[in-house]
């Protein structure tokens, strides 16, 4: 990131209301870290497809009227609206075709039309359409029904989808499979995008051991770098892999100065729970400006948030609790955003759904909790949403079981089977 003076994080959270470190409502928490993230900058100039899952860096204005000419919206026959009959059939002689491509080219009179197709030109004059499953055609004759077709009827107008001068993609819009036909059809070959945020991440815990490793009594394999892996991947950010950090003030130490010296992120996980007697939190004050909170949800609670400093720059640190469930749920819920907010997206946030829980939910008013759970659509068509097994933070089977959060809100206490309840999905159509 530049060296623009920043606001110092005490100064950030007395913008917040409601900031109450100990017991932070996830609300503020996103407040707060939304004010704190720095907005890349850096711009670069890609080939059409290499830009799809990237953040245009600046508003496209069309070159040109898409469609370029006035043009047929159905197969049938052109003719002019005055020419339609209000209470008799309408007759009109058919005095040549137009295709897409190959624009009808002649002189058409009253009481004539011309055979048309999807796409094709309009003819000078003529401003309306029947579809041709409208049209009795004998002797190159249309007869059309009274009433059954007004002016204007099945015309599409130059410009209509994109108008010459016209901003046709605002800068921080995410580029999906319909901006790359849209940069298409203005005849695009190339768009200037935000370069990708870069995100280093490491797990922290002297019982972590690698996937290849062999696995000792009391220690555990390391899977949070891997679900870390894979939302960090989806969501289009460079990443870079340091692997499993000893519990040692030196090889921490190091971890974060390499990570905060090549990333714009440094994502850790484990070492910041309040009892805990890990050097990573140590570690973290030492090196940056550093605040611990316990957020007022489930699962997830510790959190570490600030900046950490390395060779002139610093990068903005996400410390997310060890709990494999935690990880990705605060990840979810609170860095998500945050990132496409760094990397210049206009976000937008996770689609929420009410759904029918199948099951009464046990629920603490005073923290939102984000449960595992199935989303399906009921025998009548609602849909319902029932939890997946054990619940516990450490339960990584109950992400992998699941096909949404639900969540439950800061107030909610005391769901009822049947109750109506907020669902987050995992999977959307990008
Ligand atoms: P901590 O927050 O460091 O106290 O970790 C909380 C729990 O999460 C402990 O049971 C850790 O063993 C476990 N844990 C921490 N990091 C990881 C990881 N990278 N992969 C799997 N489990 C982890
Ligand atoms: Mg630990």
């Amino acid at each position: 990131m530049a060296d623009a003076p920043l606001p110092s994080l005490d100064a950030i959270s007395s913008c917040v209301t409601g900031y109450d470190p100990a017991a932070l409502p996830i609300a503020q928490a996103r407040e707060f870290i939304d004010r704190l993230v720095p907005r890349l900058t850096a711009t670069e100039f890609l080939p059409l497809r290499s830009a799809l899952g990237r953040i245009v860096a600046r508003d496209v204005i069309s070159g040109i009227d898409v469609p370029a000419h006035d043009n047929s919206a159905m197969d049938g026959y052109a003719l002019r609206g005055a020419d339609l009959a209000a209470d008799a059939p309408t007759v009109l002689q058919v005095v040549g075709s137009g295709f897409a491509g190959k624009a009808f080219q002649g002189e058409v009179g009253p009481a004539q039309c011309v055979r048309i197709m999807t796409g094709a030109e309009m003819p000078a004059g003529l401003d309306t359409v029947a579809p041709q499953e409208l049209v009795n055609l004998k002797d190159e004759r249309i007869t059309i029904a009274p009433g059954v077709l007004s002016t204007g009827d099945n015309r599409r107008f130059a410009g209509e989808d994109l108008a010459r001068g016209g901003v046709a993609l605002e800068a921080g819009r995410l580029i999906r499979p319909a901006e790359l036909g849209l940069l298409a059809s203005l005849g695009h070959g190339q768009i200037e995008v935000r370069r990708r945020l870069r995100v280093a991440f490491f797990s922290t815990g002297n019982e972590l051991r690698s996937v290849g490793e062999p696995l000792e009594p009391g220690c555990v394999y390391d899977s949070n770098r891997y679900t870390l892996w894979g939302m960090l991947t989806r969501l289009g950010v460079d990443v870079l892999d340091m692997g499993v950090v000893r519990d040692d003030p030196v090889a921490l130490e190091a971890a974060f100065s390499a990570a905060a010296a090549n990333a714009d992120v440094v994502i850790t996980s484990g070492g910041v729970s309040v009892g805990d007697t890990d050097y990573t939190k140590m570690v973290m004050s030492r090196l940056g400006d550093v605040l611990f909170w316990r957020i007022a949800m489930r699962p997830g609670r510790p959190m570490a948030i600030g900046r950490i400093a390395s060779e002139g720059r610093h990068a903005i640190l996400f410390g997310l609790p060890g709990n494999p469930v935690a990880v990705m749920v605060t990840f979810y819920a609170l860095v998500r955003d945050a990132l496409l907010t760094m990397g210049g997206a206009q976000t937008q946030p996770l689609p929420i759904l009410r759904a029918r829980t199948v099951t009464a939910v046990r629920k603490k008013p005073g923290r939102t909790e984000f449960q595992r759970a199935i989303l399906a659509p009921g025998a009548d068509g609602v849909w319902q949403v029932r939890l997946t097994g054990t619940q516990g933070s450490g339960i990584l089977r109950s992400m992998s079981e699941a096909n949404c959060l639900m969540v439950l809100n800061h107030d909610q206490h005391r769901i009822a089977a049947g109750d109506f309840v907020d669902v987050m999905p995992f999977e959307g159509l990008v």
